[in-house]
């Protein structure tokens, strides 16, 4: 009977937090709430063998920042090689973000990553915590279960098995916190775990790449009408900014003011690198479908296609780390593990 190493890697979220003085949710250390963690201690898990690890301080993912992405994905590289997969319990809040930028940092990944986490404490009567984790380790156990081993980055969550880079949180309070609006999910957890193999990425034949080099040099620009364009004027003169996830409205259209567009090719000229995304949760860029669309401008903002601001705003923070100015353009079209559809 085949056996699997697994880690499980905790970082913090409601996962595993308790109520404070205030009765505000914080954090607990993993120590303090191991004893509550039943299913890596059940008897259909006797196969699996479990390595645990823990940030020396939990965080509420809020507080999350490209120091902890690396540090999650440092702990990864560290046990690639022994281990069948990885599983990180991680707070709702900025999951999809820290999933999006992991998919990015490993390149040709043949094991899964599972994030996973909870809209309930794992100490609450109620919890979702557990039935998560569970579903996560069947996930990152795979062969013990004949499970098609998925090598991405994903969000396990409620019901849903989901792409990493194509996940947004959708609900504060909801138990299916999760959704991926732009593609199909990846598994669902009924009866039986089921798994959509036409839509999974393939085993890659190249061994796995580890680039973790982040540039958080970057914001995004969330149109709307009547805003004011003279406030954008202090983006170009900060002389720090490299680069400018814009959301534009439908399939990328935006105001037709001159002081705008003055705005966009000034910044081109100082090598600032923009993306177009759409503020729809929905959909895809469709450059010149109508008059008003930023790609009739003839200026070289780069098309993001039907990309969640997660997906957009880390990939973008890890081309400008990761390559040369001459690639920007060409790698943040591509797609590069599944987060847009070209
Ligand atoms: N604020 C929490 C966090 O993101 C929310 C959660 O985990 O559900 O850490």
């Amino acid at each position: 009977m085949s056996s699997a190493k697994v880690m499980v890697i905790y970082t913090g979220g409601t996962f595993g937090m308790t109520q404070n003085g205030n009765n505000a949710l914080s954090p607990s250390r993993w120590d303090d709430i191991v004893a509550h963690i039943s299913p890596i201690n059940k008897e259909d898990f006797k196969q699996v063998e479990f390595t645990l690890e823990s940030f020396d301080n939990p965080l509420d993912s809020s507080q999350m920042t490209p120091k902890e992405w690396v540090m999650m994905a440092e702990i990864i590289q560290k046990n690639y090689h022994s281990h069948d997969g990885f599983i990180i319990i991680h707070g709702t809040d900025t999951m999809a973000y820290s999933a999006s930028v992991l998919s990015f940092m490993f390149h040709s990944l043949s094991k899964p990553i599972i994030f996973t986490g909870a809209q309930l404490p794992v100490t609450h009567t109620r919890t979702d915590a557990s039935i998560n984790l569970i579903n996560a380790i069947y996930l990152a156990a795979a062969k013990v279960f004949r499970i098609p081993i998925i090598p991405e980055v994903l969000i396990c969550f409620n019901k849903v098995l989901l792409r990493g880079n194509r996940s947004t949180k959708k609900s504060t309070f909801d138990f299916m916190g999760f959704e991926s609006p732009n593609f199909p999910q990846l598994g669902r957890f009924n009866q039986k775990i089921e798994i959509n193999k036409k839509n999974i990425l393939q085993i890659p034949e190249i061994p796995t790449k580890f680039l973790f080099n982040i540039c958080p040099d970057i914001i995004t620009i969330n149109l709307f009408p009547g805003m004011n364009f003279k406030f954008l004027k202090y983006i170009n003169k900060s002389n720090e900014i490299k680069g400018i996830v814009l959301r534009s409205f439908g399939s990328g259209n935006i105001p037709q003011s001159q002081e705008f567009i003055e705005f966009l090719e000034e910044a081109i000229q100082l090598n600032i690198v923009i993306v177009n995304i759409t503020q729809c949760k929905e959909g895809s860029i469709k450059p010149h479908q109508y008059g008003a669309s930023l790609h009739n401008k003839n200026l070289p903002i780069i098309n993001g296609y039907d990309s969640t601001l997660e997906a957009a705003s880390t990939k973008l923070m890890w081309v400008l780390a990761n390559s040369s100015p001459q690639d920007h353009h060409a790698l943040m079209s591509k797609n590069l593990v599944g987060e847009i559809t070209t």
